[in-house]
């Protein structure tokens, strides 16, 4: 985490890009967070019976300040995680308000009551469930994309009626604050959405452990998730777990390979390489492989490091850094080729490493097994599809990928072999961006969904409901059961559930004869 200081009451966080101090937060204490998970209790009954055009409001209108001080928020998310402005405005600012505009549109429609058929053996119901919030959310989020992951979450949550506590990462705790702000700004009461500030092992721990969440919503590593679904399985409550991955993008024959090129190194290296849904292995048909490993060393090899527009920002952490300076050392010494970038440049201010692309990598290599999460890729030849789908799901992860072939038919062949939590076909990282599909991976990349209805859903607990308003005393079931059921009974198993029609038309005439002398009995 950023820098301790002064009896570890508060940490400094530094820019990545320079090393300068950005600012100096309270690390916050158990009792602290203990009171804000009071705080947000307190807050919730209120809350969870607002008018849902009420929180609609709002929702529009935290858009509109977000898009108001885009440009600001980007300078603010930049300083504090190394990426580029440019990057933040993309992936954290604009996807947060789409999604933000998308449920501020469709949150009627999405938590409406769900009519469902009956059954013929009660009759005169009527039968749906409704969507109720859950109580108080506790949102544990990363420094990778640090402000759209803390406020995906948050945005669900407080839309779903919830209320909600938030631990940034320490390392970009200015982006969960923002999520704060613009919300507060919007007219949400101050206490439905709180965020508290501190590292991981300390004020994280807190939050996860607390008797008082109703449900736990966690992004990071696949290692601290399921420490902390296994804190939530004691209390049995609810998780959602958006964890790690090692996508892969498949490019066969039939690709148009200039835009393969340009989709898996825009994959691959945007936001320095530092996304969970980024393309970390491209597997490349043989028959176009040396085109494709020269048009892409040349355009990996042209995307330059900084922090200006159409750059490479900076790694954000420095634990990421020397991975990814040990995982390409271990390729190189067990005979790993660099096609394009190589080590960072020396004396260089800033935790700048260049897009780096590697081939003749094997399993045994560290880059092919274990998550990379940096500029780092390794370009695969293959042979069949056959081979690369094998390559793709022997992974341990399953979050996304990517399929680039002009052949429709080829491109959802491919996408229904891969097991992956979602597929872009002649794209990247676009599944996250549509704010109305659902997000997020299976195996040990997560579990559980959110944004679209599915997503939002998921904040929820759904209730069942019967509605009956016959004139009946009892039914022809309940005590004391007259004599007529237990002839009615065999008739009703034909009628409903037999195969041939005679059958069943003779089993209806004798259960309506039977019903109607048993209802005449019970009105
Ligand atoms: P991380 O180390 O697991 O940290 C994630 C969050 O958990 C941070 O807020 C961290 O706080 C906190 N934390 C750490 N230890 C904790 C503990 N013992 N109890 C409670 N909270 C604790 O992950 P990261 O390095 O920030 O993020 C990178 C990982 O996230 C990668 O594996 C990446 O693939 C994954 N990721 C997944 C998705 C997805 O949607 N599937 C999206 C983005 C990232 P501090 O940072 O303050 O220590």
């Amino acid at each position: 985490m950023a820098a301790k200081k002064a009896q570890e009451k508060t940490y400094t966080v530094s820019n990545p890009a320079t090393f300068e101090p950005v600012a100096t937060y309270p690390l916050m204490s158990p009792g602290e967070v203990d009171q804000a998970v009071k705080r947000a209790k307190a807050a919730f009954p209120s809350w969870s019976q607002s008018a849902i055009s009420q929180r609609q409001a709002i929702l529009k209108r935290a858009a509109a300040v977000l898009a108001e001080n885009a440009a600001e928020y980007a300078r603010q998310i930049a300083a504090e995680n190394g990426k580029t402005a440019m990057d933040a405005m993309l992936a954290d600012i604009f996807s947060t308000a789409h999604l933000l505009s998308h449920y501020g549109k469709k949150l009627g429609k999405y938590l409406a009551p769900v009519k469902v058929e009956g059954t013929l053996l009660f009759p005169g119901r009527k039968t749906y469930y409704v969507f109720e919030p859950k109580g108080v959310v506790g949102v544990i989020s990363p420094w990778n994309y640090p402000f759209t992951l803390s406020a995906g979450p948050v945005i669900s949550a407080v839309a779903a009626g919830n209320s909600v506590v938030l631990k940034p990462s320490s390392q970009t705790t200015r982006s969960g604050l923002i999520v704060k702000e613009i919300f507060v700004k919007a007219g949400l009461p101050p206490d439905v959405a709180q965020v508290v500030t501190g590292s991981g092992s300390h004020t994280g721990d807190a939050l996860a452990s607390h008797p008082g969440l109703d449900m736990l919503f966690f992004t990071g590593s696949t290692e601290i998730g399921n420490k902390i679904n296994v804190k939530a399985a004691e209390r049995l409550i609810p998780v959602i777990m958006e964890l790690g991955g090692k996508d892969v993008a498949i490019v066969t024959k039939n690709a148009d390979i200039d835009r393969a090129v340009s989709g898996t190194a825009w994959g691959a290296f945007t936001n320095c390489g530092q996304t969970c849904i980024g393309t970390e292995i491209i597997l490349v048909d043989k028959s176009i492989f040396t085109l494709f490993a020269e048009k892409l060393a040349r355009h990996a090899g042209g995307i330059k490091t900084g922090m200006g527009c159409g750059e490479v920002g900076a790694m954000t952490m420095d634990s990421q850094f020397r991975l990814v300076i040990e995982q390409l050392e271990d390729a190189v010494a067990k005979g790993a080729t660099v096609l394009a970038g190589g080590k960072p440049e020396e004396g260089r201010t800033g935790r700048f490493f260049p897009p780096t692309v590697l081939t003749g990598t094997t399993p045994d290599m560290r880059v092919r097994t274990e998550e990379t999460f940096g500029p780092l890729k390794c370009l695969i030849p293959f042979d069949t599809v056959d081979e690369a789908i094998a390559i793709a799901n022997a992974s341990e992860y399953g979050l996304s990928a990517s399929v680039y072939t002009r052949d429709p038919k080829e491109g959802k062949a491919l996408a229904a072999r891969l097991k992956t939590g979602s597929v872009n076909i002649n794209d990247a990282l676009v599944t996250y961006a549509v704010p109305s599909l659902p997000f997020g991976g299976v195996k040990k990349s997560g579990i559980g969904r959110y944004h679209g209805a599915i997503g939002l859903q998921a904040f929820t607990d759904i209730k069942s409901v019967t509605e009956f308003y016959w004139p009946l005393k009892r039914e022809f079931f309940w005590y004391p059961i007259p004599k007529e059921t237990e002839t009615l009974f065999p008739h009703l198993m034909v009628m409903m559930f037999g195969q041939k029609a005679a059958d069943k038309l003779k089993a209806a005439g004798s259960a309506v004869r039977v019903a109607a002398g048993s209802l005449a009995a019970r009105l």
